[in-house]
């Protein structure tokens, strides 16, 4: 006979806090064709420099980890935001055993989703093929990982820098291996480097190294394409622990990361203090679980919300807080953050941001004030540096609502300067950060379609909307009249574009005319990533004025009503191929409402604007009981660093920041019986809505601290405060409740 001891180990990881709500391998279920999410299980702490994701793909696939697969071939450091942008200064992490294994595909081990535990703050995965474990918990720039492996199997471990450029030293003496690795997906000047360090609690058995996969035993350095080492451990079996430290600035800071943030703490402290940290931030929130299902929905949601903008920023070995620059590729004091698109972000993440953790908020503006100091301009899509792609200037949009939100502390006369040179200028390398087209936009109150410049009917509808948010920044800052005035009346530039025999935004020429023919099914052409019954309601900052443009209240109603109604039809010549963004829409049975994108996101509330608040209500219930889980296909269309999940954050409170330095939320209707919300200064929101369900969705009537409320809005100022609003709930919408036009939200048109 032939016995083994048996180790129990610790359970399923409890913490007690909504940390264990959390499920990052939601959104993971995606492909190229159908994204639900287009996410990695992203094991980080909160806003941390450094992401690490178990990997499935090859190396470069932005599909780095697919739910379907059953292999694994790394545990991988990775700054990727989208696969659509992808990754910079990536590296990876991968134990085998028997033999050294190179080769991504040979190293590859099968895995089950059974044998695999993901939290925020730890990964483990069991690696069949060589009945070992891996594990790994991250600081805010480093990790520490635990290798466990058979006894009487050969253990290796298999460091990969990745191609287009990467180093790797092995250092016996020391237990150590140094590197770099400089493959980007651009967006980074020349010198761009990711310097890694990695300690050892064991002596090297073995080593070898390689630039590609034809590893040579006892080579201790490879610098050129793609540098590739292996280090063994023998026979005896065990956890070997890997401390795991980087940085963007140098060899010496990835030593000093290292040392400052886990020095010789131990594997199950670096666990403990990761759980504390998302505690900590997710707490900020607090949420009944009588529905187990909406508590993980809503918390896997908060800590997708909590992920981006990613700090770029290390802590010198003098104690100050300085950056790599991806524009001028030197070292700068002070903060930055990056990897994301304000396209995308501006409409709810960065609200978020800023009435919850406004802490935060004022230090990414910090940020946002170094990347116009280093590279001239506002971010649109960073990753690191500014990237291609996307349209608008809604950085304005972010700038205006952290200072309107009363964050402070930072240099906002210089953000201004950086608002007014964006809005009259375009890079001359990347071309959607600033205003393309702004010269068009200034003479002729629209971008034009028949000048060359795609997308022109979005840049115009966004324009407009930036313009009234420099317009209230500037007026909080006390800027003069005559510097205002310019931005006040181009705020009513998207009158410019309406259409009435369609009732539709519609491109329009140089020459005044229409843009003919006009399929309003069209996606892309003069909008982006959507069509024009998606864009025409991008007008965040005067939906009153929108109504009177389509014709009064009725036939407002009457349009919102068809776009849930109408088949999904679409034309896709544009993109000659069915994106997946026109996919989701046509699969999600609601019609023509595409949730799956941006520009959809905010149109459900409008109905408070129109008198007709239970359709906000009813819609709000159906989308987030129908395109939201707490599963790997949870989400009906790309996650987009954060914000389709502050989508659901916010409107799970019972609000959502239609128009984002307004000051005002449009109210929805709670998706939990009790909800509180911990500000900064000791400041609580109480939200009660007792009884609320699938079909107690409509709101009957509200008491702001006691009193009867008829607005269809909540004022920020209110919530910083601190309030109890309370929901009474019924089955049947109240159609007298928040009719009048006072009840309705912000408009420019009815301000002073
Ligand atoms: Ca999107």
């Amino acid at each position: 006979m032939y016995f083994l001891s048996l180790v129990i180990n610790a359970p399923a990881r409890i913490t007690g806090g909504p940390v264990d709500y959390v499920n990052p391998l939601v959104g993971t279920l995606s492909s190229f064709e159908l994204s639900t999410g287009n996410l990695y299980p992203d094991i980080s702490l909160p806003w941390g420099m450094n992401s690490w994701s178990p990997q499935t793909g090859k190396n470069g696939d932005g599909w780095m980890y697919t739910y379907t697969t059953h292999k694994l071939r790394g545990l991988k450091q990775t700054h990727q935001p989208s696969p659509w942008i992808n990754d910079y200064g990536a590296f990876s992490l991968m134990p085998t055993a028997d033999r050294p294994q190179a080769d991504e595909e040979k190293r590859a081990s099968w895995f089950s989703h059974f044998g695999e535990e993901a939290r925020p703050y730890y990964y483990k995965v069991y690696l069949a093929d060589y009945n070992a474990t891996a594990e790994l918990t991250p600081t805010m720039r480093c990790a520490l990982f635990r290798f466990t492996y058979q006894k009487g199997r050969e253990a290796y471990l298999t460091v990969d820098a990745y191609d287009k450029g990467s180093y790797i030293k092995i250092i016996p003496e020391e237990r150590k291996i140094v590197g770099y690795s400089s493959r980007n997906s651009g967006g980074v000047p020349k010198n761009f480097r990711n310097y890694f360090v990695m300690q050892f609690d064991r002596p090297f058995t073995y080593l070898a190294a390689a630039d590609g996969t034809a590893l040579e035993d006892n080579k201790t350095s490879v610098e050129g394409n793609h540098a590739l080492a292996v280090v063994g451990f023998g026979q005896t079996g065990g956890a070997v622990t890997v401390r795991v430290g980087s940085s963007f600035i140098s060899a010496e800071q990835a030593e000093v990361n290292l040392s400052r943030e886990l020095g010789s703490r131990t594997f199950d402290d670096v666990m403990q203090a990761g759980a504390d940290e998302w505690n900590r931030w997710l707490g900020r929130i607090e949420v009944d679980n009588n529905h187990l299902d909406h508590t993980r929905t809503f918390y896997s949601c908060l800590y997708r919300a909590l992920l981006f903008p990613r700090s770029f920023f290390e802590e010198d070995a003098q104690g100050h807080l300085v950056h790599y620059s991806p524009f001028k590729g030197t070292v700068e004091q002070g903060r930055l953050y990056t990897d994301f698109g304000v396209w995308d972000v501006f409409r709810a993440l960065f609200p978020l941001l800023h009435l919850v953790y406004p802490e935060m908020g004022a230090q990414v503006q910090e940020g946002f004030a170094n990347m116009y100091r280093e590279s001239g301009f506002l971010p649109e899509w960073a990753s690191p540096g500014h990237r291609n792609c996307m349209v608008g200037n809604n950085s304005a949009s972010v700038v205006a609502d952290a200072y309107l939100a009363g964050l402070r502390g930072y240099d906002a006369n210089l953000l201004w300067e950086a608002v007014i040179h964006g809005a009259n200028a375009v890079h001359p390398q990347v071309k959607s950060t600033g205003r393309l087209g702004f010269d068009h936009y200034n003479r002729l109150g629209y971008v034009p379609c028949d000048a060359g410049i795609n997308e022109s009917a979005a840049r115009t509808l966004e324009y407009a909307y930036d313009d009234w948010c420099i317009y209230q920044f500037g007026r909080a800052l006390g800027r003069s009249e005559s510097e205002l005035a310019p931005y006040r009346q181009h705020a009513m530039n998207y009158r410019h574009l309406f259409d009435r025999e369609t009732g539709l935004m519609r491109g329009r020429r140089q020459d005044g005319s229409f843009q003919t023919p006009y399929n309003p099914l069209k996606w892309g052409d003069v909008f982006t990533e959507g069509n024009g019954w998606h864009y025409s309601w991008s007008v965040f900052h005067d939906p009153e004025g929108l109504i009177r443009l389509m014709g009064g209240r009725d036939v407002f109603n009457r349009m919102l009503d068809s776009l849930f109604v109408q088949s999904p039809d679409f034309d896709e010549s544009y993109y000659r191929a069915v994106i997946h963004e026109i996919r989701e829409m046509q699969v999600m049975n609601f019609g023509q409402y595409a949730h799956g994108n941006q520009p959809a996101q905010h149109i459900i509330y409008l109905y408070n604007w129109s008198g007709q608040p239970w359709k906000t209500q009813y819609w709000v219930r159906e989308v987030m009981d129908r395109l939201y889980r707490a599963t790997p296909d949870g989400y009906c269309g790309d996650e987009d660093n954060g914000q389709t999940s502050a989508w659901y954050v916010f409107s799970a409170l019972g609000f959502y920041p239609v128009c984002p330095a307004s000051g005002e939320y449009a109210l929805g209707a709670p998706y939990f019986d009790n909800v509180r919300i911990h500000l900064p200064g000791g400041k609580h929101v109480n939200i009660e809505a007792k009884g609320q369900s699938g079909r107690y969705r409509y709101v009957n009537s509200i008491k702001l601290n006691g009193k009867n409320y008829d607005k269809n809005y909540i004022r920020r100022s209110d919530l910083q405060h601190g309030l109890n609003l309370r929901f009474d709930m019924s089955d049947q919408p109240n159609i007298r409740r928040g009719t009048a036009p006072k009840s309705a939200p912000y408009s420019f048109s009815n301000a002073d």
